[in-house]
């Protein structure tokens, strides 16, 4: 590389760290905003958060970063760039080729609405007024195909969407995986509520907020989080967040007349973090430096949180630190008891509040309502008798309202129609196609973990899969690291065993 382009590439890399610097400056107002900040700054807020993202929009469609990305081009198809390199231009050049589609008008536009439709949504869902948020939805579901035709060439107009948060994902490879998973999973459910119900109401007994954000640290730090380089803090809605590569936290929620609530959103968010804080050092500030998608993001929180955190192994260790931490509210609840009350399966209403067997035909319904807008095979005035028909058929279960129906999630309302459901699901499948992985090549994983050790895990994980942060798409991920592609058989075998062993067979 020749004096003139490794100036170029300093340039460019230069340019990079600008853009993430304004992004986690803006995550971190945004964290504030949620923790911290006293509901009077809210305003000035706002107007903070928009500026910043103005002028994070300018640089990353600085034309001068296309003329970079060109003159560079030459250089990493001779092969002479490494592939961390090449993987780095490549991204730089997707994000850019991104941005620079959608015209900044529409961009404004767009957010403008979106502002006003969350606004509407917000005072909407409590009152259950539908009609209220119905214009905004409408509009929104036209602003979602204008989004998609600014990537002209697309199978399926949500394919656009959908590869903005699960790159390389299409309708034609998820909407054929979803319905199988969808056909095993509700006899799954349907065998389930014909067994007799397991008690969890001591869950819901007192359990005072300090020890509940002491245990679930003590979790978190076992699990690997690194609180030199990140904190927890409480919030409505937990979310992990990152600062920089060195600043990555995480939030949570406590009630404490629910153990469960706290302590699996800890774990899950948790998942989330380790993934951030085990990408390559090499990468910090760059366009690498972070998760390969949403669905690979919440395989890692899906993983720490289910397939650990709610598993026998790991309870059998920390049952009785848990039972010394809640003397008299635990006292006469044994560990299989309490193995068994976080494991249970009810349909409900809420997505949020599922559990592993119900959760993905909540995701399934919506991914699905979603694609018949789209494809205008569903207005958006049916949307709300759409919705109760399939949590009835899917579930069993109708909501007496809208509020918790479809005005249930903000998604629609503070974004696109399409794009933002699909990764919870894909999640869940991938992430017990990395643990399987993992076991295979290290079985003394489950034998540590009964022991509260989760370190040859966690270091099998980074190495496999939070190092390379956004290198390689979530599909070149899989087949890397397992050997296949995107596949529901062990999640389902891990669901049936499971819960067979719960329930009796299923
Ligand atoms: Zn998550």
């Amino acid at each position: 590389m020749d004096a003139q382009l490794q100036e170029k590439w300093k340039e460019l890399k230069a340019r990079w760290q600008e853009i993430y610097d304004l992004t986690g400056v803006s995550a971190l107002l945004n964290w504030d905003q949620t923790t911290y900040m006293p509901p009077a700054g809210a305003t000035v807020r706002s107007r903070q958060l928009a500026l910043l993202e103005r002028l994070a929009h300018e640089r990353r469609t600085d034309p001068a970063i296309g003329r970079l990305l060109d003159e560079l081009q030459p250089w990493v198809e001779s092969g002479d760039a490494s592939a961390h390199d090449a993987a780095l231009h490549r991204e730089m050049r997707k994000r850019y080729d991104r941005a620079t589609r959608i015209p900044a008008s529409f961009a404004a536009a767009f957010a403008e609405h979106v502002s006003n439709s969350y606004t509407a949504w917000a005072e909407a869902r409590p009152r259950n007024d539908f009609a209220a948020v119905r214009p905004y939805l409408m509009k929104t579901l036209d602003l979602s195909r204008q989004m998609a035709d600014f990537f002209p060439g697309y199978a399926h107009v949500a394919d656009p969407l959908i590869d903005m948060a699960d790159g390389g994902m299409t309708v034609a490879t998820i909407r054929p995986l979803f319905e199988s998973l969808r056909q095993a999973l509700a006899p799954l459910v349907a065998a389930i509520a014909e067994r007799p119900q397991i008690d969890n109401r001591f869950l819901h007994r007192r359990y005072p907020r300090q020890q509940q954000l002491a245990f679930g640290e003590k979790i978190a730090a076992a699990f690997g989080y690194d609180f030199t380089r990140g904190r927890q803090d409480e919030t409505h809605h937990p979310f992990m967040t990152k600062f920089s590569h060195d600043d990555v936290r995480i939030t949570t929620r406590v009630d404490e007349s629910d153990l469960g609530n706290a302590l699996f959103s800890t774990m899950h968010e948790t998942g989330h973090a380790l993934y951030e804080m085990g990408i390559d050092s090499a990468y910090a500030s760059t366009a690498l430096d972070n998760g390969a998608s949403a669905g690979v993001h919440e395989s890692q929180s899906r993983l720490w949180e289910n397939i650990i955190g709610r598993s026998r192994v790991f309870w059998s260790h920390y049952y009785p630190s848990l039972r010394a931490t809640f003397p008299e509210q635990l006292a006469d609840v044994e560990m299989e008891s309490f193995y068994r009350a976080v494991n249970r399966v009810t349909p409900s209403l809420i997505r949020t509040e599922a559990d592993e067997v119900t959760y993905d035909l909540h995701v399934i319904i919506r991914f699905g309502l979603e694609l018949d807008l789209l494809e205008d095979k569903l207005s958006v005035d049916d949307l709300p008798e759409a919705w109760h028909a399939r949590y009835q058929e899917n579930l069993g279960v109708c909501a007496p309202d809208d509020r918790d129906g479809v005005l249930q999630d903000v998604h629609w309302y503070a974004g696109t129609i399409g794009g933002s459901f699909q990764g919870y699901t894909l999640g869940n499948i991938m992430a017990s196609q990395f643990y399987g992985a993992a076991l295979a090549a290290l079985p003394q994983i489950e034998v540590e973990i009964g022991e509260g050790r989760f370190d040859t895990l966690h270091t099998w994980l980074r190495e496999n899969i939070y190092r390379h942060g956004a290198r390689y798409t979530a599909d070149e991920l899989l087949r890397r690291v397992t050997g296949q592609p995107l596949t529901i058989e062990p999640y389902l075998g891990y669901l049936r065993s499971k819960y067979s062993d719960l329930y009796g067979a299923l």
